[in-house]
């Protein structure tokens, strides 16, 4: 699949791209709500890989089931793994 026909087989294809992006001033149960409808759209779709790659690169909006705040959640964890897995220097040099 090229990087921009997945798109052509999106579930959220034809849907109200409001639902996927948090509108100004909007209330809890109306994000919950929406959220909630987005993610059971996301959970049909078949490119969730390559939408979560792109959403990797994107700052708002909901890309793989995730949302904004939680794919930056996400990414803190796994920094966070990365450096806990990172052999460090007894000495504490920097190389
Ligand atoms: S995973 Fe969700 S946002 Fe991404 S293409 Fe599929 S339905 Fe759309």
């Amino acid at each position: 699949m090229s990087a921009r026909d997945w798109r052509d087989a999106a579930a959220c294809l034809g849907e109200d791209t409001e639902l996927f992006f948090a509108r100004d001033g909007e209330r809890e149960p109306g994000r919950i709500r929406r959220e909630t409808r987005a993610k059971e759209i996301c959970a049909g779709c078949t490119v969730t890989g390559e939408c979560a790659a792109f959403g990797a690169t994107q700052r708002f909006g909901i890309y793989a089931g995730e949302t904004e705040d939680e794919r930056r959640a996400r990414r803190r964890r796994e920094l966070r793994r990365a450096s806990a897995a990172r052999p460090r220097d007894p000495e504490g040099a920097v190389a």
